[in-house]
């Protein structure tokens, strides 16, 4: 038996950074650095430790849709441990919405090939948290989200979803889709070795023809949703400091009253 995982890894911008709005009101990736999705490291993490504990061979796949730089991600992703890497790239992404990137790697990952699909529980940057969703109705195949503990078994997946109030035990026959939670194991550091075997694993590029998909289809004139402005978002201004002169406690009322805050 054989199980073939793939796991969607993004490539987003350093939030530590200074980002912008190109004019076009797309996210300005040049002169900003990219890093691995830190939440989509769980997601390779749990893949592995799949692996690990399976009697099967199982492959890992780690796909990405995004810019040249998008592969840093995929190497990281490859020096933990996975097996080998897709990147869909193409000039005609530029600008593509949440749907549009759905699509692509829906298509992406219907080519590969894949019994297992696991994505992190939102990106570091869109954060939205809806790709997972998207996959599974685009590819036809149950989905199981927000798992803090996953396994592969006799041909389903199984999982715990902690909520606030209860714990549920989740089970879907595979294929299946399922996104998992920072709580679900630190995800490793990769090793120098790692790093090392990364270097001489497959990375295939895919294009937007590769997919059988069409500039218009995705990418600015595809997206469903559409940026019609943005605002810097205005700088820090100094905070009020009350001193405490028998008076303070009142004063610090007044201030969170004056704010609404109480
Ligand atoms: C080339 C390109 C240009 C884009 N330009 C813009 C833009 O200018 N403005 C804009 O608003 N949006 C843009 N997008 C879309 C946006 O960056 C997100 O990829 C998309 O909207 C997903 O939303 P999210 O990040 O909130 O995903 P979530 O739903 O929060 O992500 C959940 C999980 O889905 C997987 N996932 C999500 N995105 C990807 C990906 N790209 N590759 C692999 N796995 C992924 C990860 O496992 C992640 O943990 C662009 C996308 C691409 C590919």
């Amino acid at each position: 038996m054989s199980l073939r995982i793939v796991v969607t890894v993004k490539y987003v911008p350093d939030a530590t950074g200074d980002r912008h709005f190109a004019d076009d009101l797309t996210v300005d990736r040049d002169d900003v650095d990219g890093l691995l999705s830190e939440l989509d490291e769980y997601a390779v993490e749990q893949a592995l430790q799949i692996s690990e504990n399976s009697d099967d061979d199982v492959e890992i796949t780690v796909l990405t849709v995004g810019p040249e730089d998008a592969k840093d991600a995929l190497r990281k992703a490859l020096s933990m441990g996975a097996d080998k890497a897709v990147h869909v790239e193409d000039d005609d992404l530029h600008g593509t919405d949440v749907i549009g990137t759905s699509l692509v790697l829906a298509k992406a990952i219907e080519k590969a090939g894949y019994d297992l699909v696991i994505s992190g529980l939102a990106s570091t940057d869109g954060t939205m948290g809806v790709v997972p969703a998207l996959l599974a109705e685009r590819l036809g195949v149950p989905q199981v989200t927000l798992l803090s503990e996953v396994s592969v078994e006799d041909g389903k997946v199984t999982g715990r979803r902690d909520g606030d109030a209860a714990s549920e035990q989740l089970e879907a026959s595979l294929p299946a889709v399922v996104s998992v939670t920072d709580q679900s194991g630190e995800a490793r550091y990769p090793s120098f070795k790692g790093i090392m075997a990364a270097k001489k694993k497959p990375v295939e590029s895919w294009d937007l023809s590769d997919l059988d998909l069409e500039a218009g289809e995705v990418g600015l004139e595809g997206a469903w949703t559409k940026v019609e402005s943005a605002t810097a978002r205005p700088a820090r201004t100094a905070g009020t400091i009350v001193k405490d002169e028998g008076e303070g406690g009142k004063q610090l009322a007044e201030f969170l009253a004056g704010q609404k805050f109480i």
